[in-house]
């Protein structure tokens, strides 16, 4: 009998993404997927290491298997991505039933390092530097519709509060040949929508030349030369960071049919002493002019943003800054999430940590205020028309989810297939999503 797999996913985008290399390895070596844990021989825990909480999940998780491998000895289980990179050998210590760690630049060994654990006990390969593209591995999509495509992955920044650049080692940029392959590979495979990643992507191509030329290729130039690539309705992008923005990719926004009226612009704070303090070279006003000019320049755009409550050294005076720059911003959505000090991050060792309590009463307030604007926001929408990409549905095919390209959560009613772009008619509104009465399907994205 075929073995199965399991794959738990913590944290971003790119872990998603990982995942999906992870599955079509595991896929490639001859096993199937499964949800149920207990007909599962190999487990994957794929894990996020931005926060502490992360780390408490992972353990839990792993403390819940030990009971389970020890009633089904032929389990094996792998914890992958950003907590393995950062924990090492730490986690073996602490777990020594867990059979496989690998690092985030090790994950093409993946089915060699199960292989050696059958036969030698548990194994880990942590190295520091990544020989293949993930690009380069199969990738078992979770949605046959819509995908995302890696285009830097790491990251030269060092934002004070951030684990990234020690997990994920310096950014790479993927030649602009290669991303435009897998493009078109998704395209032709049925795929409407894609979204490409980096924790810089404006930084793209930075470490790149265009052959024959002593130029770089940038970013707006990818998003021209993706918008022309047949079959390909909707292409989204994530994150551009403040610092790097460039007016280009404004430009490229409103002349490209393609790229979606939605940008994630991660602010972190709206005080600029805290902003140096994060090492975010750039500071509110300016901040805000980008916003201004991004509004102008592709109107109707979805606005979302990243902010941290409670950076060392935050006084209740900084965090009214963030307030004010929150309520000017008119952001239709945030993540918000509370400091967590990250071992090796230059803000571990900051004096004045905020207290735990004062922590969580300022963002109790910052989320109290975005939900307010966010529900301004979405009655804005109330009574005009959009074309929506149906993503999913509930089990029972009464209602769907779908998403406008200004990135709009939409329930319509009744069962439709993911992957249908539909006009709907905005009926009613609430922070998180609108609801919508379908008008005329437009079109189905080819089954994969
Ligand atoms: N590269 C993206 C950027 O520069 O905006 C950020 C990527 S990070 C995976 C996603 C978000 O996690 C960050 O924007 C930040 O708001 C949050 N984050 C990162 N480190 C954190 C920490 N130590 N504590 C709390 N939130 C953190
Ligand atoms: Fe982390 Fe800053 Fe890099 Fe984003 S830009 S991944 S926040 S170091």
């Amino acid at each position: 009998m075929e073995r199965r797999y399991l794959i738990r996913t913590f944290g971003c985008q790119m872990n998603e993404h990982d995942s999906e290399r992870i599955s079509g390895l595991l896929t490639a070596g001859g096993m199937t997927p499964t949800e149920d844990l207990d007909e599962a021989e190999v487990v994957v825990f794929n894990t996020c290491a931005i926060r502490e909480n992360a780390d408490n999940r992972l353990y839990g998780n792993l403390g819940h298997l030990k009971h389970l491998k020890a009633a089904h000895p032929d389990m094996r289980i792998v914890v992958a991505g950003c907590l393995a990179q950062k924990d090492q050998g730490a986690i073996q210590l602490r777990a020594p039933w867990v059979d496989v760690v690998v690092g985030t630049h090790a994950l093409p060994q993946l089915l060699e390092l199960l292989h050696r654990a059958e036969e030698d006990g548990p194994q880990m390969d942590v190295r520091e530097y990544t020989e293949v593209f993930p690009s380069a591995l199969p990738a078992a999509r979770h949605d046959a519709f819509r995908a995302w495509v890696s285009i830097a992955p790491g990251c030269d920044n060092r934002c004070t509060f951030c684990i990234v650049p020690l997990v994920r080692g310096p950014q790479r940029s993927r030649s602009v040949g290669d991303v435009l392959a897998e493009v078109q590979m998704l395209a032709r495979r049925g795929v409407v929508e894609v979204t490409l990643l980096g924790q810089n992507v404006n930084t793209f191509g930075r470490d790149l030349s265009i052959p024959e030329s002593s130029r770089r290729p940038l970013f707006a130039e990818l998003l021209r030369r993706v918008d022309e690539v047949e079959g390909i309705r909707r292409i989204r992008f994530t994150s551009p960071h403040p610092h790097d923005f460039t007016p280009d990719v404004i430009e490229a926004m409103a002349e490209c049919d393609n790229v979606c009226e939605h940008i994630h612009f991660p602010m972190q704070s709206g005080s600029d002493r805290v902003l140096r303090a994060m090492q975010r070279s750039y500071r509110r006003d300016r901040y805000l002019g980008w916003l201004d000019r991004i509004r102008e320049g592709v109107p109707g755009v979805g606005v979302s943003t990243d902010i941290i409550v409670g950076f060392p050294g935050e006084t209740e005076k900084d965090f009214v800054d963030t307030l004010d720059v929150v309520e000017r911003a008119g952001f239709d959505s945030a993540y918000t999430f509370q400091y967590s000090p990250r071992p090796g991050t230059r803000a571990a060792s900051f004096e004045e940590q905020v207290p735990k309590e004062v922590v969580q009463e300022r963002f109790e307030r910052l989320v109290a205020l975005q939900e307010r604007i966010s529900l301004e926001r979405a009655r804005e929408q109330v009574g005009r028309t959009f074309e929506v990409l149906v993503e999913g549905g509930d089990r029972k095919g009464r209602s769907a989810k779908s998403r406008t390209r200004t990135n709009r959560l939409v329930h319509l009613p009744g069962p439709f297939e993911p992957g249908t772009f539909t006009d709907a008619k905005i009926t009613d509104a609430a922070p998180h999503h609108l609801s919508g009465e379908p008008l005329a399907p437009v079109s189905t994205a080819a089954a994969v």
